[in-house]
Parts: structure tokens; sequence; C-alpha cells
């Protein structure tokens, strides 16, 4: 099956359009977590944020910095989530790389999802010694 984002980025399937230039597409996600839940897609397809090279990172996470801010200006958010899943297990479901700006605010009626970091009990030092 073809990539839907690549289908997106190329015109062929429709997308409500925030952004575009000759790198990258930023479009609403269609299951919106929050009011005014946006994707930034680079037009070249790459799994995901650790397949792709300098470049693309600059460009999607320049252009999703940049958008945050007239995000957060022009919709009146309070706060801002930028989030990338990469693998199943991390929840991504587009295989296509792909930053989610998810728009926060102190009105909870205008964001449906939870977010939450637990706490584990771990050993530091090992973690560290596996890492390195
Ligand atoms: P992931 O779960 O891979 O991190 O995020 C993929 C996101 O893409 C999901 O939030 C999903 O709602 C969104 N999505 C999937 N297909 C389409 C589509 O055809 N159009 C748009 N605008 N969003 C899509
Ligand atoms: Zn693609």
């Amino acid at each position: 099956m073809d990539c839907i984002f690549c289908e997106i980025a190329a015109g062929r399937i429709p997308a409500k359009k925030v952004f575009e230039d000759e790198d990258v597409i930023a479009f609403l996600d269609v299951n919106p977590t929050s009011f005014g839940h946006t994707l930034v897609v680079p037009k070249t397809h790459v799994k995901n944020f650790m397949e792709a090279d300098a470049a693309i990172i600059g460009k999607v996470f320049g252009t999703a910095s940049a958008l945050g801010k007239i995000l957060q200006e022009k919709l009146g958010a309070s706060g801002m989530n930028l989030l990338s899943n990469a693998g199943e297990s991390a929840g991504q479901s587009v295989d296509h790389f792909h930053v989610h700006l998810i728009p926060r605010y102190d009105d909870r009626t205008k964001e449906a999802l939870t977010l939450e970091f637990g706490p584990m009990d771990l050993d530091l030092d090992q973690v560290l010694a596996k890492i390195r």
C-alpha cells in the first residue's frame, strides 16, 4: 500500500494544510487530540526521526518550532507538546516520520489527551552502564 503521508505530501490525498514549503508539509491531524493538533511531515519518505538525516531533522523541527509559536498565539493555547512516535510500541501508526504539535489549554474541554510520566524505581548507574 502507498504511504498515506507521501500521498498527502504529493497532493494526491487532501489534507487541511497549515503550512507547506519545498521540504515540509504541516496539516491538521484527522483525529485531533486537542484543538489545533497538527502534524509536521517531511516530504521525502523516511521511517522515523532516528532514520532521518540531519537536514530533514533540522527542517522538521525548525518548522515545528516556528509553527508551534504561531499556533500558540493564534489559538490562545497556554502550552504545547511536541511528540514523535517511533515504532509500534511507541504508538507509531504511520511509518513516515512526523512530529505531533499538540496545543495545550487551561480549558480542558479543548483537549482529549493525558500524558503522564509515572516514576520507575531504577538503579540509574545500571542504566548508564548499559548505554555507555
Ligand atoms: P502516529 O500514531 O503514527 O504517531 O500518528 C499518526 C497520526 O496521523 C494519527 O494521529 C492519525 O490520526 C493521523 N492520520 C492518519 N491518517 C491520516 C490522514 O489520512 N490524514 C490526516 N490528516 N491525519 C492522519
Ligand atoms: Zn511516506
